[in-house]
């Protein structure tokens, strides 16, 4: 089914939201910033700005602790962005990462193969030249010498740090089948067309985890549709609306040169249904391919079934920034409050930018006094706000559009009893409640600390 028809584009086209009025929030309030602006920009990338990153940091955050810190059968790890250039034709990423690349022969525009629809150039109508199959990584040189001898490669996924590092991690982890090794980390890929802001980029960052599993189809096939719904219900569990979501098994002819079959979890962006998350039965492909272009053992010993055997592999690799995307576009709100219009970031607080901004009523009396020392013991636990300008109105409109998911209040009554008004950002209810337990109170109403 196509995005124009299927029944769940009604609910795009009833979202507040459009990609200029969240790009444009994204760059006013410095959440994200095209990279190099004062040089004009460099195409299709972009920079985090102070908010940005912090929204970024709770996404990579959530992910960690739902995979990693909260589970006993994955553990993480951090590899370098350069691997040694014989990982890559071990891969198989220097034979088979192409995309098929088409130019027009009167406008000079390129494009994906793949991705057009008819023959002709789809900005003018030319001629196409045939296709060819251009390399994604981008490569760089090692050392002072720059040959060929010394070229080494941006990594284009995470996930060869981990399988080149798996006899590591069974040799010095007590570690049993099923068993998953998790990271996150920047992956670089000279796409052919990048766009749709941060959705596609040619630097961008990844959370990947591979599961080993026992090589047995029924064990696999088990742990490939506990990973699917597992990672489908992660973007739930985050803001993210059902019926925003679907899964998307591959053709047989899209598949990647190292999958056996592959669900993407995919979400409808503004511009339509998109990858959000591809989760991919890998099998034993590479720790074979590795093993061969190594010579080294990269067996795992089954005590039960005194076997040695290269574990089959499932893998949930997911995009930080498109899912920072998909979770600001779902969050993204406008209602009316007090007869005036706002935008709100409905973001689950976890994700929230900002947890509590603190707000003195008056510039006197103590307030911003008070506000400060509040401020700074709420400091320690969660990110915090500290805003005196303006109205209060204005003030509470400047973090309702950042998500700030807590407000709270200093006003005279906080002086003389000593409690302050916590303002709710959905609701924009208030609650009188005492300083002492505040901490507790914020934390428990925002799920965790950060
Ligand atoms: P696509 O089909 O959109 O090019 P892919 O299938 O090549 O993506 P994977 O190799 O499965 O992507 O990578 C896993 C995840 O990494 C993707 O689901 C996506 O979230 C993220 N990702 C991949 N390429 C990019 C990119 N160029 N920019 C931003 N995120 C990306």
């Amino acid at each position: 089914m196509s995005a124009q028809n299927s029944p769940e584009s009604t609910a795009a086209t009833a979202r507040a939201v459009t990609m200029e009025k969240l790009v444009s929030l994204c760059k006013r309030r410095g959440l994200v910033f095209p990279t190099s602006d004062i040089y004009g920009g460099l195409g299709s990338t972009f920079d985090y700005g102070p908010l940005g990153v912090e929204l970024k940091r709770n996404v990579k955050e959530a992910w960690w602790r739902d995979m990693v810190q909260g589970r006993s059968d994955v553990i993480g790890l951090d590899s370098a962005i350069l691997q040694h250039p014989r990982t890559w034709e071990a891969s198989g990423h220097l034979q088979n990462f192409t995309d098929p690349l088409v130019d027009c022969k009167s406008c000079k525009q390129r494009f994906r193969a793949d991705h057009l629809e008819g023959t002709r150039c789809p900005a003018c109508g030319g001629e196409l030249t045939a296709a060819r199959q251009f390399n994604l990584m981008f490569k760089t040189f090692m050392g002072p010498l720059e040959d060929t001898a010394n070229t080494v490669y941006l990594r284009p996924e995470t996930a060869q740090g981990i399988f080149a590092n798996f006899a590591n991690v069974i040799d010095t982890q007590r570690v049993k089948l099923p068993f998953g090794v998790a990271q996150t980390g920047k992956s670089f890929r000279n796409e052919i067309t990048p766009g749709n802001f941060i959705f596609r980029t040619r630097e961008f960052e990844q959370m990947e985890m591979e599961f080993f599993v026992q090589p047995e189809a029924i064990e696999e096939q088990r742990w490939f549709d506990y990973w699917v719904a597992e990672r489908f219900n992660w973007y739930v569990k985050y803001g993210i609306a059902r019926d925003h979501l679907r899964m998307r098994p591959h053709a047989q002819d899209e598949l990647s040169h190292y999958s056996r079959g592959t669900t993407d979890v995919e979400f409808l962006y503004p511009f339509g249904w998109g990858e959000l998350e591809g989760i991919a039965r890998r099998g034993s492909y590479d720790l074979d391919q590795h093993a061969q272009f190594s010579g080294k053992d990269l067996t795992y010993f089954d005590e039960e079934a005194k076997a040695r055997y290269r574990p089959w592999v499932i893998e949930p690799a997911a995009g930080v920034d498109r899912a920072m995307l998909a979770f600001m576009i779902d969050a993204y709100d406008e209602d009316v409050v007090e007869d005036e219009t706002r935008i709100v970031l409905r973001l689950d607080p976890r994700l929230a930018p900002i947890k509590v901004a603190v707000y003195p009523l008056l510039r006197k009396g103590g307030h911003p006094e008070k506000a400060q020392e509040i401020r700074a013991t709420l400091s320690r636990y969660v990110t915090t706000a500290y805003d005196q300008a303006g109205s209060i109105g204005r003030r509470y409109r400047r973090q309702d559009e950042i998500g700030t998911p807590l407000g709270v209040t200093v006003d005279h009554q906080t002086i003389e009893d000593g409690t302050v008004t916590i303002r709710d950002r959905d609701t924009t209810e208030q609650q009188r409640v005492p300083i002492e337990g505040l901490v507790g109170t914020v934390i428990e109403r925002i799920g965790w600390y950060r």
